[in-house]
């Protein structure tokens, strides 16, 4: 786990993000000069001096003890988050998953109660549906983006509120700031999913929320190559997730940690142009004819515009938009671009499109789906680096094509 120094005044540093993304949380784990991270594969870490060993143990001294618990590539990469979060603690994990039940499972105790949203993440949403009752812990979900009903919910006793936004894959906004004071107000801790917006674009704990987290094999790492999950926040609640994870064991791999540091250098470069292009598509899209929907927080038509341009400095890299031939039609759409991986991930260089039947939501059936809102003639479309011309020509001709 990583304590820093808190940034001044609780808010982001000086530096800008872009310039905190090439440098920030490296400079510890350096040796020998190296100019660049090294991944550190060594399970365990040596000590001549037994007082030396204890203190580092008993956290008296900085350093490590055994990977499972910390690691000096791991810490670059949790220190790099935690600084663009704007945070005072961190910790990773093996992946998003791991980063959000390890903190769901740390953080509360059978006979409390959480209150979310509908449309969460599809894993997220088993451990809401399954896995967390299971254990006796109360769970109920809110229509997503009505803020009213959650805020009568979180009024009726609340420990944990858990918010994701944008969600996937509809793109439906929360309202942080609002949320969290709701949250606060009944003794609850706020949990935000950054994923789809990314430190560069949202900051939920300068909007008000206690603990942020992230699915890192998406934007943070950028080129799917790497899986990882990280929680950002308050250090008590930080320090609690970590003890947790430290005997579960979900430890974010050296080499995993190494290429998500080397992919987040580049985060403001990838999430800039993919905020441009992302907007530039989505604005094609409205004016397809064989498009029923398109949804992207980007655009002034979108239900939760305003509250978006409110709390993000950017509308992010994915949108989705719905076939007016259902399912049939995304079928026939799909395998006609040339320039999307069809695959179940998003946040890449590379542009990924596909259904929520086989991405975000596989773990639900139709009917769960059509009962979250999400229509099966919806396409997820994670808009990569590519020139934005070259996509929408990409899905021109596919449309074209019938
Ligand atoms: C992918 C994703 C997760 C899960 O992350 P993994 O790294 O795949 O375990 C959680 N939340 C959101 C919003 C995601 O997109």
């Amino acid at each position: 786990m990583t304590e820093g120094t808190p940034p001044q005044d609780g808010s982001l540093p000086e530096l800008s993000p872009a310039t905190l993304a090439v440098h920030a949380g490296e400079s510890e784990s350096l040796v020998q000069g190296a100019t660049q991270v090294p991944v550190v594969y060594s399970a365990a870490y040596g000590y001549p001096d037994v007082d030396e060993w204890l203190d580092v143990a008993l956290g008296r001294k900085p350093g490590h003890i055994y990977s499972r618990n910390t690691n000096p590539t791991v810490h670059a990469f949790e220190e790099k988050v935690r600084i663009l979060e704007g945070a005072e603690a961190a910790t990773s994990f093996s992946t998003g998953m791991a980063a959000i039940s390890n903190t769901l499972f740390a953080l509360v105790a059978p006979g409390q109660r959480i209150v979310s949203i509908k449309d969460s993440y599809g894993g997220t949403n088993q451990l809401f549906v399954d896995f967390l009752p299971r254990q006796n812990v109360a769970v109920e979900l809110c229509a997503t983006g009505e803020h009213e009903q959650i805020e009568a919910a979180i009024a009726r006793g609340c420990d944990l509120v858990y918010l994701e936004t944008p969600t996937n894959p509809t793109l439906k906004v929360m309202e942080i700031p609002r949320v969290s004071a709701a949250a606060h107000a009944a003794g609850a801790i706020v949990v935000a999913d950054n994923t789809f917006a990314t430190p560069i674009n949202q900051n939920p704990l300068a909007l008000g929320a206690d603990l942020v987290l992230h699915s890192a094999t998406k934007f943070l790492g950028g080129h799917a190559d790497a899986l990882g999950g990280v929680l950002c926040g308050d250090p008590g609640l930080v320090a609690k997730v970590y003890h947790y994870r430290e005997i579960t064991g979900a430890a974010l791999d050296p080499m995993a940690a190494y290429l998500l540091v080397r992919g987040m250098k580049t985060l403001a470069l990838r999430i800039g142009r993919q905020n441009e292009s992302a907007l530039r598509i989505a604005r094609w899209l409205v004016e397809q004819p064989a498009v029923s929907v398109v949804n992207y927080p980007g655009l002034e038509t979108h239900l939760h515009h305003d509250v978006a341009a409110r709390q993000m400095r950017g509308f992010g890299g994915v949108l989705s938009f719905g076939l007016e031939g259902g399912f049939g039609a995304v079928k026939r759409l799909l395998p006609r671009l040339r320039l999307v991986h069809r695959a179940a991930n998003l946040g890449a260089v590379e542009t990924i499109a596909g259904p929520p039947a086989t991405t975000s939501h596989v773990e639900c059936t139709a009917e769960e789906r059509a009962a979250m809102g999400i229509p099966e003639g919806l396409i997820r479309y994670s808009v990569g680096i590519e020139d934005a011309g070259d996509l929408i020509a990409d899905l021109a001709q596919a449309f074209a094509a019938g």
